[in-house]
Parts: C-alpha cells; structure tokens; sequence
C-alpha cells in the first residue's frame, strides 16, 4: 500500500464524512483504503454485498472476474445485477452498478473462466487483496495456489444455508485454505455437487460481508490478518452445511475439536463461532512437504 502521495478531494471528503466523522477511523485509513487493490473472485451472491461494502467504504480499485451472464434466478441475492442486465454479463453489470454508486472506485470487470491454464496470465500478483468468493472448492484451490505462490493476503468468504464463513488469511504469516480445506479434489464430490442446487438463505450474505470486510479493515489498520476463522449461523434450526463440512481438512477439524467445535452435515447453533487459526505442517500447498517433494 502507497498512501502516502495520495489526498481526498472535496467530493471525497463529503461523500466520507460520517465514516471519518468515527473516532476510530481517520483521513489516514482513508487514504489507505483508497491506495488498496482489490481483486475479486466471483461476481454473485457473496460478491455483491462484499463489492457492495468496498464501494461505500471507498476502496481504489475493484478488479473482478466471473465467467458468468446474468440470469433472472440470481436475483433474489445477487443484488448489484438487475433485471435490465438478465443476459449480459456480470461484469458488465459491475460496471453499471459501482459507476453509479460511487464513481471514485476504480473498475475493472472481466469475464472469464479461471482454471490452471488461465490463472497465471489471468490475475494480477501485485494485486494488494485476494477476496475470493468461488462457490467451487476446486476453483478456490486454484486462487490459493496463486496466493501462497505469490504471498498476497488472501480472503475466503462464502455463504451456505443460513450461514456465512470468512477467514483471511495470509502465508506463509498464517495457514492457506488448503490448511483448513483439503479435500475439493475428489471427483465423486465434485460431480455430487455439480447436480445439486443449493440451498441459499439471503440474509447471511450481508452478515457475511459484514464480518469479512471488517476483517479486512483491521489488516489495513495493523498490517496482520488476525488469524481467525468465523462462522455465522442466523437460526438455531437444523441447517444442511454439508457443502460446508465435507471439504474440511483433518488438521481442521483438529484445532477445531480443541477448541470445542465439532463439524458434521447439521449444524443447529445460533451465533458466531470462532476459531483460532494455524498451519497444517504437512500441508502440500504451504507447508514443509511442498519443500519435500522438490528434493
Ligand atoms: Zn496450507
């Protein structure tokens, strides 16, 4: 981050002047949010509130990537798309929407598919943010690859039933997703999924994007991610996260039964459960058999 040479203009400092009118925020972050570099996976659900909150926060600029057009069933959640850009791709429709909420945002939107032969020349490694929003574990992995690669703070944030999860993370200073979720690569998993249509409450969605930008926040203030991982239940009813659950490493689930938290399809507690984070030493992303397998 680069904030030094950079300065609010008017317009800036009237659109801004609740935010900075807090105690706990000053021209200085700001200015720091304002020189940040956001890359964004994903331009749906999760994505909207996320983007939603970056451009009233008053981020630099927003890349964001999705292959996808705009179908009426999104519209129930995806709300930066409307019913005029059924069709279009959501790209475009990004543009539309943060022009006309706040035109200071840099955009740049692009439709396109991310796998292993377009990730490299696809994203940028200077980006400052890495949020990722994929609801596909295997494409998740990819960005993490790329974010382990290239030690660029990386975000995951999603939503599943009447829930959300967020954790940022940042290696090699933290554990990388495949620390917490190592098991997307199955196919059998892969083509369950690939069948079924998910249940997806709307009401997580802004809790999420709540708790993930927050912690995006703190990062900008501090310089650390703080290491945690969060999961946000609205109902204390019994919700299906088996799309959730099935994904979790063994080292997950470890430092989560010992910290009180066992992971099954069900969950039916109502609130925010935390976890402290940490590495999973023989992760084969991040961890010390990366180094193994080279020798
Ligand atoms: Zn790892």
């Amino acid at each position: 981050m680069n904030w030094e040479h950079l300065s609010l203009s008017p317009e800036e400092r009237e659109r801004y002047l609740r935010q900075l009118a807090m105690g706990d925020w000053s021209e200085e972050d700001q200015l720091k949010l304002k020189s940040l570099r956001v890359t964004i996976m994903g331009i749906g659900g999760a994505a909207s509130s996320i983007i939603n909150n970056l451009l009233l926060l008053g981020v630099g600029e927003i890349e964001a990537i999705d292959q996808d057009t705009v179908e009426l069933s999104n519209l129930n959640r995806q709300f930066i798309h409307n019913i005029e850009h059924i069709g279009i791709s959501k790209a475009e429709s990004l543009k539309v929407y943060a022009q006309r909420l706040n035109p200071h945002v840099k955009i740049v939107a692009k439709q396109l598919k991310i796998d292993e032969t377009t990730v490299n020349e696809t994203l940028n490694p200077e980006t400052d943010v890495i949020i990722d929003t994929f609801d596909k574990w295997a494409f998740r992995s990819i960005v993490n690859r790329f974010a382990v690669k290239h030690k660029i703070p990386y975000l995951m944030a999603g939503v599943v039933s009447n829930c959300f999860y967020t954790a940022f993370l940042h290696s090699p200073h933290t554990p990388c997703l495949n620390c917490l979720m190592g098991r997307f690569q199955g196919a059998s998993l892969a083509g369950f999924f690939q069948t079924s249509i998910f249940a997806i409450d709307i009401l997580p969605i802004a809790a999420m994007g709540a708790f993930s930008i927050a912690e995006l926040i703190k990062y900008l203030k501090t310089g650390e991610t703080t290491n945690q991982f969060y999961f946000g239940s609205l109902y204390n009813t019994k919700q299906d996260i088996r799309f959730f659950s099935l994904f979790l490493s063994k080292h997950f689930k470890k430092i989560s039964e010992e910290q009180g938290v066992q992971w099954g399809p069900v969950w039916d507690s109502e609130g925010m459960t935390k976890l402290k984070l940490s590495k999973d030493p023989a992760c084969r992303i991040c961890g010390n058999s990366q180094f193994e397998e080279r020798n």
